[in-house]
C-alpha cells in the first residue's frame, strides 16, 4: 500500500515539474495546427481544373494535380476523348495561382511491372515536360496504380522531398459520414490524411454525386484553425524538416538564442517551420533571424513564429 502510494507521489513530481518547465519545439505541423490534409488528384482530368480549381480557389485551399504528359499532349490533340484532360495551359494556370502540378510518369508506367531504368526515363520524361510546359520541376512524385517496391521507391525519391506511399480513396464511396469520421479521427491521431481522387463527374472511381464533396470542404474550411491543408509537396517537406531539425538552444534570462542544426538537402527542404514557445508570465516576445523581424502570434496561450531552418541563428527576446 505505502509503496503504491510512494511510485505514485513519484510519478505525480516530474510531470508538475515538466509543466512548470519551459518550453520551445518546432511544431508537427505548420502553425501549430492539430493535424494535415493533403488532396491529391491523379491523371488530369479537365475536371479538375473546370471544378476543384475554382473551388478551391474559392475556399483559399492548394491541392495537388499528378499529371501524365502524354495524355495532356494527347488530349490537346483531341486523342482522349473519353476522360477529357487539362491543357497544359490549364495546368500551368494552377501552378501560378500556389496549386502543385507534378509528377505521375510520362505515360503511367507501372514501376513494378516495367524495368527500373524504363520508369525512371518515364519519369523524367515527365520532369522535363512539366518543366518545359509549366516552368516549375516537380518535386514530389506519385506511383501510377499506386504500384510500388523498395527499390522503386528509392529510385523515385531522389531529388525530391516525397513520393505518395500512403493514401485513402476519395471517390465513389465517399458518404457524409465516413468523410465526417475522416475528420475526426484525424485529429484524435494528429495524422496527416492523403487524399486520392481520380474522377469528379466522369473517370475512374468518380463521386455517384459530388455534392458530398464539395461539402466535405465546406467542413473543412470551417476546421481551418485545427486542419492544416495543404498541397503533399509542402507537408512532405514540412515533415521531413521538423523530423530532422535539433535545436541548440542558449538561454540566458530574456535573451534566448536558438540555432537550427539541420542536415537536409538545403535546395529541396526549405519550408519554413513552425517554433513553438511556453513560458509563464510571457508579455511579449519577439524573434529575429538573418537580421529579420519573424512575425510573432500567440494562440491558445502559446507563443508561436515561422523559421528557416537554413537561416542560421534565431535571436529571441522575452519580456
Ligand atoms: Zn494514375
Amino acid at each position: 500500500m505505502i509503496t503504491k502510494l510512494l511510485t505514485g507521489i513519484i510519478f505525480l513530481i516530474p510531470i508538475t515539474l515538466i509543466k512548470a518547465q519551459d518550453t520551445l519545439y518546432v511544431a508537427k505541423y505548420q502553425s501549430n495546427k492539430q493535424c494535415a490534409i493533403s488532396y491529391t488528384f491523379d491523371d488530369g482530368l479537365l475536371e479538375h481544373y473546370t471544378l476543384v480549381f475554382p473551388k478551391f480557389e474559392k475556399l483559399g485551399f492548394k491541392a495537388t494535380f499528378w499529371v501524365n504528359g502524354k495524355s495532356i499532349t494527347e488530349g490537346e490533340q483531341g486523342l482522349q476523348t473519353k476522360t477529357p484532360r487539362a491543357t497544359w495551359d490549364n495546368l500551368k494556370t494552377m501552378a501560378a495561382h500556389g496549386q502543385e502540378i507534378s509528377n505521375h510518369g510520362w505515360s503511367h508506367k507501372n514501376l513494378v511491372r516495367f524495368p527500373l531504368e524504363e520508369g525512371r526515363i518515364d519519369i523524367e520524361r515527365n520532369d522535363s515536360a512539366i518543366w518545359a510546359n509549366i516552368g516549375e520541376r516537380p518535386i514530389t512524385y506519385c506511383y501510377p496504380n499506386n504500384s510500388k517496391s523498395p527499390e522503386a521507391i528509392k529510385m523515385a525519391s531522389e531529388n525530391r522531398v516525397g513520393t505518395r506511399t500512403k493514401q485513402f480513396s476519395l471517390g465513389s464511396k465517399a458518404t457524409p459520414e465516413n468523410l465526417d469520421r475522416r475528420i475526426d479521427t484525424l485529429l484524435a491521431t494528429s495524422d496527416w490524411g492523403v487524399a486520392m481522387t481520380h474522377g469528379i463527374n466522369y473517370g475512374y472511381d468518380a463521386f455517384k454525386n459530388d455534392t458530398v464533396f464539395w461539402n466535405h470542404l465546406d467542413k473543412v474550411k470551417t476546421l481551418e484553425n485545427k486542419i492544416w491543408v495543404a498541397t503533399f509537396r509542402d507537408v512532405a517537406a514540412y515533415t521531413a524538416e521538423q523530423q530532422n531539425v535539433k535545436l541548440d538552444v542558449n538561454k540566458k534570462k530574456k535573451k534566448w538564442l536558438v540555432k537550427p542544426i539541420f542536415s537536409l538537402d538545403k535546395k529541396l527542404f526549405k519550408f519554413p517551420l513552425t517554433m513553438v514557445l511556453i513560458k509563464k508570465d510571457t508579455k511579449k516576445v519577439s524573434a529575429i533571424q538573418n537580421g529579420k523581424n519573424l512575425k510573432v502570434e500567440v494562440k491558445d496561450g502559446k507563443t508561436m513564429f515561422d523559421f528557416d531552418p537554413n537561416g542560421g541563428k534565431i535571436k529571441i527576446t522575452i519580456e
